[in-house]
């Protein structure tokens, strides 16, 4: 419990440091804890420490810890890979989606809350490491898809978000993240009605610090906060479990 918080604080020291550095506001990034595999106990722990946001890479795994954390007043991003017919429930837990990469999702989606008649947040995610195991629109289709689900009224483009290449070459990172705020400026200079292009989701454990240098709005952390995870990282990717 000690390694929770202790592990916490370290980290926001880095956070207000790398904004520091990058010459901006602190309190300009947020931290999202990464909870995919994390037991609600522990997430409980880094909530009573003060932690405001999560993100979850499983619907069913958004369902199942919903019950111990509903009580909470902690917001909940989904981060996975979308498939169509989890939009449904995905909307019953997430206040935002981290990673829309396709106008199919955005569709369903649409087609989900108008039954509601609810809307929700987007991020446009885009693959930046073109490594093909990795989701997310291309960033040259990324202007075109925010067009596309920007017609879509009950949903609310916030900005993009990308997972950086996994190198220890922080420069082939920085990369990553230079493109998606590259991408983001494109589409502010786009000006397509009720687009909004101030969050910028990027940066995890290894490449946090990198991230905000490059202009980061919502940092993703699992295993600096919770220890390394069980299970590879392909297998919350992987569309077939
Ligand atoms: C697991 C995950 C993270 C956090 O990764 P760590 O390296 O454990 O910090 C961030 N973003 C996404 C999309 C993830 O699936």
């Amino acid at each position: 419990m000690d390694t929770i918080i202790n592990n916490l604080s370290y980290i926001h020291q880095k956070i207000d440091a790398a904004c520091i550095k990058a010459g901006r506001p602190q309190g300009d990034v947020r931290l999202l804890m990464a909870t995919k595999t994390v037991d609600p106990t522990k997430i409980k722990v880094a909530i009573n420490a003060g932690e405001t946001l999560l993100g979850e890479n499983k619907v069913q795994e958004m369902r199942d810890k919903d019950e111990a954390l509903k009580d909470h007043l902690v917001e909940r991003h989904f981060i996975g890979h979308l498939q169509t017919n989890k939009v449904k429930d995905i909307i019953r837990y997430a206040t935002c989606i981290e990673s829309v990469d396709r106008e199919s999702v955005a569709e369903k989606l649409s087609k989900e809350l108008a039954k509601k008649g609810a809307t929700i947040d987007v991020l446009i995610q885009v693959n930046t490491s073109f490594e093909e195991s990795k989701f997310g629109v291309a960033p040259s289709e990324a202007l075109n898809l925010v067009r596309s689900v920007a017609k879509y009224d009950n949903i609310k483009i916030k900005g993009l978000m990308t997972i950086g290449l996994f190198s220890a070459d922080k420069e082939k990172v920085r990369k990553c993240f230079k493109l998606l705020k590259q991408i983001q400026q494109e589409v502010m200079a786009a000006d397509i009605p009720h687009v909004e292009m101030k969050e910028l989701s990027m940066g995890m454990s290894g490449d946090y610090e990198v991230a905000i240098e490059e202009g980061a709005t919502i940092v993703r952390i699992g295993t600096a906060i919770f220890g390394a995870r069980i299970y590879p990282d392909s297998f919350y990717w992987d569309e077939s479990k």
